[in-house]
């Protein structure tokens, strides 16, 4: 447990010094569970971003785009069944003022609360509070309240004529970015030439008032979605379902997670509506254990047929083929982008001890994830010669590679600042350079140098990018 304490420290920390992520309004003390993305952290995060959307979209013929907006009608959350049910069990602790989540507090006592009823999840409390078991994990007393329900739903007065947050007037922040793919199913339908099975994939950010959001940005009050909804026959449901655990199965190992960080969660309880749910959870070192990133869930005709239901809008579709028409089948893939950034810092992140005694910390992410994919610096800053050579490398490149030019302090502290932001490759300018039109090319893990000419540069980085 300490060691994991530790190494969240460190990631924390690291992200922070490096300009990977940083506290939200730090100046004012902070607000809690929300973060900003600084330059590398954005660079990475739209790397990650990009790589699901060309595996979602680009490489396939079925799945169109969509960029819904944050605010709809109050309605959706209605019929999509967010107002009355969208909540967590909440528990506090009465001395120390704590909060938790019960679920997660039973978790810690080995009983499974998933998405149970407050009834079991009280009646396991009272259970474990009358053998005396039952303790606060912050300060230890044993004086906890009964569990009750808290709404995640944001609330904001957006367009509304008074202050008032009353039932009436409320407008919320989306709690998840799928509320829009549904409402604009018809729409997208009608505007291209898809039939039955497509998908619509969308990324954007969604919110949430998480009871306790502690885990870095494993778990945050903002943050990104990247879901998928995927609308098909019903009878096609269970075929279909393989496929996308299969493809979003593969799409973790192309990009560096190995098959023994990862494993699926099948869900015991499902909701009344679905036919079967699993999670894939990735083994962050940094949280000690396997914890969830994505959803890929199969959730019947549910949404078109509440939403239809309340718009008074038939959402159903006519097959030609078979001359019926039906209300679509749903299958979904969900994973958070944050959580996803936070798994491959977590995955990437490496001490190594070198010959020295010197400890080196490097983040190995893959080469296409790196935030910088090519450093370049002169050897000495103060030789307008190799300063002006190296400024013509870097120009060269930086159309076709996100590169950084360094001539900041000596090679060893530019070698370590840019193991600490993961660059794979590190370019330098030496009076040697100047004769032989060439450059010393570092690699970031095995941290051997090889000379190449710069005419073959280019294609040099190519292959290895
Ligand atoms: P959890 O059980 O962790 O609260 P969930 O089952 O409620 O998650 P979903 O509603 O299925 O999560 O959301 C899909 C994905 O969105 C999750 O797998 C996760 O990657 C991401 N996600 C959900 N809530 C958050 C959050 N508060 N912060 C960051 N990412 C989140």
């Amino acid at each position: 447990m300490e060691q994991t304490d530790n190494l969240m420290e460190k990631l924390v920390s690291l992200c922070k010094r490096r300009g990977f992520i940083f506290p939200s309004s730090e100046i004012y003390g902070g607000f809690s569970a929300i973060y900003d993305y600084g330059h590398y952290g954005t660079l990475l995060k739209n790397n990650i971003r990009d790589s699901w959307w060309k595996n979602m979209i680009q490489e396939r013929d079925d799945v169109v785009g969509l960029d819904g907006a944050i605010f709809m009608n109050p309605k959706t959350w209605e019929a999509s069944g967010h107002l009355s049910s969208f909540d967590d069990p909440q528990v506090d602790c009465k001395k120390c003022k704590s909060r938790f989540r019960a679920d997660h507090l039973l978790e810690d006592y080995g009983i499974n609360a998933d998405k149970a009823s407050l009834e079991f999840i009280n009646g396991e409390l009272n259970k474990l509070k009358e053998a005396g078991k039952l303790k606060c994990p912050t300060c230890g007393a044993k004086d906890l309240t009964e569990a009750k329900r808290f709404s995640l739903m944001v609330k904001s007065n957006l367009g509304s004529p008074t202050d008032e947050l009353s039932e009436e007037n409320v407008v919320y922040l989306r709690p998840e970015t799928c509320g829009s793919i549904f409402l604009q199913y018809k729409n997208t339908l009608d505007s291209s030439s898809h039939k039955l099975p497509f998908g619509i994939a969308q990324i954007g950010k969604a919110f949430r008032n998480e009871i306790v959001a502690r885990q870095f940005v494993f778990r945050t009050r903002e943050f990104e979605q990247m879901e998928m909804q995927y609308f098909l026959f019903p009878q096609d449901v269970k075929d279909k379902f393989e496929d996308w655990k299969k493809a979003r199965w593969s799409w973790y190992l192309a990009n560096g997670i190995k098959e023994s960080d990862i494993r699926w969660y099948k869900h015991e309880k499902l909701a009344h509506y679905a036919s079967d749910a699993y999670d894939i959870e990735y083994n962050f070192k940094s949280l000690g254990g396997f914890k969830e990133v994505e959803g890929i869930h199969a959730r019947g005709d549910f949404d078109l047929t509440q939403h239809s239901k309340f718009s008074g809008i038939d959402l159903s579709y006519f097959d030609e083929a078979t001359k019926t028409r039906f209300m679509p089948h749903v299958v979904e893939t969900s994973a958070g982008l944050g959580r996803l950034l936070f798994m491959i810092i977590d995955k990437a992140y490496t001490e190594e001890t070198l010959e020295n005694g010197e400890v080196r910390t490097v983040l190995k992410f893959p080469p296409k994830l790196a935030p910088i994919k090519v450093a370049i610096f002169p050897l000495l800053k103060n030789k307008p010669e190799l300063v002006n050579k190296a400024r013509e490398v870097y120009n060269s490149l930086k159309a076709e590679f996100m590169c950084e030019f360094d001539d900041n302090g000596n090679i060893g502290k530019r070698y370590r600042r840019q193991d600490e932001i993961g660059t794979p490759f590190c370019l330098t300018i030496d009076f040697d350079s100047l004769e032989n039109d060439d450059i010393t090319v570092r690699d970031r893990d095995s941290m051997e140098q090889t000379r190449i000419k710069l005419a073959e540069l280019k294609n040099y980085l190519k292959a290895r990018l």
